[in-house]
């Protein structure tokens, strides 16, 4: 099947997508639910054979990690996809991350803590695709429009090129309707929508950015894409300030 032909998998059209070097293995990093929805429906309409790698220290508080991983899992249950929990080290993962972050508690957003957390994960995953035989690997992340894709691509391939035999899949997966999907997806999926990136500093940024508005600080496990009676935002609340 030629690259201009076209697929439909659930009621979607999309454009055939090829790994790199014609490859059809792929691992898939993962952040989250929303945010890997639409790749993995794009890359089963291609007939790309992946694995779900979820590895996300990160993600602060359990209560925050749990939510974005079991999402997650329930939506690759769906579609019968491998889906790798690299959490059996879950406690010294969550240290290593927080030791790491150390100096860069105050970084803004898509700085060097940033670069230092998709290394992090990057790696994990680079390793993974080596131990266990996939050619390619990718993330999710980019997808978000919060996130610089420069810079998650470079980390992918910094990490890809500790491996002679793993490559990594830069793909834009923005492009072509690609997040206007994931938005689709996402409600049509009823996902926990999180309100913050993830770790414990951003969600003390994303609360004192709300307070600062008159907003209430972000309330963990409540919002739900397309399920109107859980929109809580925008809420003029009184603050002390
Ligand atoms: S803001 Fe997001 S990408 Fe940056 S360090 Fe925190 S969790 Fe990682």
């Amino acid at each position: 099947m030629s690259q201009n032909e076209k697929l439909i998998v659930t009621d979607i059209d999309r454009p055939v997508l090829t790994p790199p070097e014609g490859h059809k293995k792929v691992l898939l990093h993962s952040c989250c639910a929303p945010c890997s929805g639409e790749v993995m429906e794009a890359m089963l309409a291609s007939g790309i054979d992946y694995t779900i790698y979820f590895y996300n220290p990160n993600i602060h508080p359990h209560k925050e990690y749990m939510l974005r991983k079991e999402e997650n899992l329930r939506f690759a249950e769906k579609f019968g996809i491998p889906f790798v929990d690299k959490d059996d080290d879950y406690e010294n993962d969550r240290k290593e991350w927080f030791e790491l972050a150390k100096g860069m508690e105050f970084e803004p957003e898509r700085g060097i803590r940033c670069t230092m957390c998709f290394d992090m994960r990057f790696v994990k995953a680079a390793q993974y695709a080596h131990d266990n035989g996939f050619p390619v690997f990718t993330s999710s992340l980019g997808i978000s429009r919060w996130k610089d894709m420069k810079q998650i691509n470079g980390c992918g391939h910094r990490a890809a090129d500790l491996f002679d035999d793993v490559v990594y899949w830069d793909f834009n997966w923005r492009k072509s309707g690609g997040s206007a999907r994931m938005i689709e997806i996402s409600k049509r999926e009823n996902f926990y929508q999180q309100e913050y990136c993830g770790c414990a500093y951003s969600l003390r940024d994303s609360n004192k950015h709300r307070k600062s508005q008159g907003r209430i600080p972000i309330k963990i496990g409540k919002l739900y894409y397309g399920d109107e009676s859980t929109i809580y935002e925008p809420q003029a609340i009184k603050v002390d300030k």
